[in-house]
């Protein structure tokens, strides 16, 4: 998911329509925005689908009006399973004794069951599916005089992965979990400040990026200034090494690092570590494109565009059921078949889940006439589900939980295929040493099964890391 927030500022709803806007990558499924002006209170809005399809007429920015306002874009994850319903559409807005509040969650809380279970037990009276209802009704529980001080209560209560955009009437407030799995960044704006889940929101309003908010860091902004707090126990970070691989934009900065340039690195990477005689190396687009540069660069193998995306199509992943997802890389993609006949490709992807997507491909480009060709990932094999926010199928059905390489080799039907080792991995997002066994930097769990924060809801339904 994707979260935006922004303070003193005229019109906020027009800066957070389009801070979620440039974060629409992070999810398709739903949008909402909250918004406080004194003369009309809170304000809200939420809706299915695209941002650009549903916050951007006058008569719907008109019921939006003030100079404070967050908003969420939405796709569901491990936590909250299949197809948005309007209900789980965030932000989610909670009454106060002194206010109303409104908070918007990224991430995945791994305690959810049992917090809703006992909150349930204690009267909490539910209203959606979402994991990130807890925080409210743990707010609402607390005996905590002002509205940061409750969510602070609320946030410790809380396990896994969360960074948040919340409101106040009068204060925009933002946090990251003590890994800060998460991202989150704030911004400058005339008089005003913002928060996002990534620099490209800040610079499609045409804010000045000041810094990240550090993990375990809770800032509350008012117009005045900005305020950091620290709620919880120190920890060693942990980012999500996807977000540099996949998640996040080419166009934004994460832990201070281009996530274009680390996606480059990794394909530098790549070809060290599996090199291949061809002729064109191709990126599956978009996911794989900064990686196939990297290759190119580093083999010295030409780049080209063997395969062709419509722009007008989402991100396949985020189709939910089976078969529309097999339909989906098709509509999708399609081969440039007058570049491919004859030649050997090298096809590089960031990511191998389930397989459908690679095994479409190839098809498509022996179709095309291709002689041979290879697969290089920009990923190690994705072999262990997210629980932090991210959506990976079911264990059982990640292609790398149950065959060895070579087996993924023979199902794809290509003539190689080699991933990035982790610790290759590590080299490209700059940890010249490879990774740590002892310490890693990243949270990797889909890769290495080692999960920073024990998924206990998950591990109470049998689930065994
Ligand atoms: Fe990111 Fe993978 Fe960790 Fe999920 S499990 S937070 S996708 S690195
Ligand atoms: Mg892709």
């Amino acid at each position: 998911c994707g979260v935006f927030g922004v303070v003193g500022v005229t019109d906020a709803s027009n800066f957070v329509a389009l801070g979620l806007h440039a974060l629409q990558h992070r999810g398709q499924e739903a949008g909402g925005i909250v918004t406080h002006a004194p003369e009309t209170g809170f304000n809200q809005q939420r809706r299915m689908g695209l941002v650009r399809d549903n916050f951007t007429s006058s008569s719907m920015m008109e019921t939006l009006p003030g100079t404070i306002g967050i908003g969420h874009v939405r796709y569901s994850t491990a936590g909250s399973k299949g197809q948005t319903a309007m209900r789980d559409v965030q932000p989610f807005f909670g009454e106060f004794s002194m206010g109303g509040a409104a908070i918007a969650h990224n991430g995945n809380i791994t305690n959810a069951l049992s917090l809703r279970r006992e909150l349930i037990e204690r009267g909490s009276i539910f209203q959606s599916s979402s994991d990130s209802e807890c925080i409210i009704h743990l707010m609402a529980r607390s005996m905590g005089r002002t509205i940061p001080d409750r969510m602070e209560e609320a946030l410790r209560k809380v396990e896994g992965a969360f960074s948040i955009v919340a409101m106040t009437r009068t204060k925009l407030i933002g946090c990251r979990d003590p890994l800060g799995v998460r991202p989150l960044v704030l911004g400058k704006i005339g008089d005003g400040w913002a928060l996002a889940s990534e620099t490209c929101a800040l610079d499609i309003i045409g804010a000045e990026f000041v810094r990240e908010i550090k993990p375990g860091e809770m800032v509350v902004i008012t117009e005045k200034g900005v305020s950091s707090h620290y709620p919880f126990r120190p920890a060693r970070s942990r980012f999500c090494i996807f977000e540099h691989v996949y998640f996040s934009r080419p166009d934004s900065i994460q832990g201070g690092r281009s996530v274009y340039e680390t996606r480059e690195n990794i394909g530098r990477e790549l070809a060290k570590e599996a090199p291949v005689e061809a002729d064109l190396v191709c990126p599956v687009p978009d996911s794989g494109t900064p990686a196939a540069i990297g290759y190119s660069l580093q083999s010295g193998i030409p780049y080209a565009m063997g395969i062709i995306r419509n722009q007008y199509m989402g991100r396949t992943f985020i189709e939910p059921t089976e078969s529309i997802r097999n339909m989906g890389v098709r509509l999708k993609l399609n081969v440039n078949r007058a570049l491919i006949k004859g030649k050997r490709v090298i096809l590089v992807d960031d990511s191998v889940v389930r397989g459908t997507t690679s095994r479409k491909i190839k098809e498509m480009i022996l179709d095309a006439g291709a002689a041979e060709v290879h697969f290089r990932i920009a990923s190690p094999p994705t072999a262990w589900p997210c629980f932090y926010g991210v959506d990976t199928p079911q264990r059982e059905k990640l292609l790398a939980a149950t065959m060895s390489e070579e087996e993924m080799r023979a199902h794809l039907g290509v003539d190689s295929l080699k991933f990035i080792s982790l610790d290759g991995l590590y080299r490209a997002v700059g940890e010249a040493e490879g990774r740590d066994p002892k310490a890693p930097a990243y949270c990797d769990a889909c890769f290495s099964g080692e999960y920073p924060v024990a998924p206990s809801d998950m591990i109470e339904q049998g689930f065994e890391a």
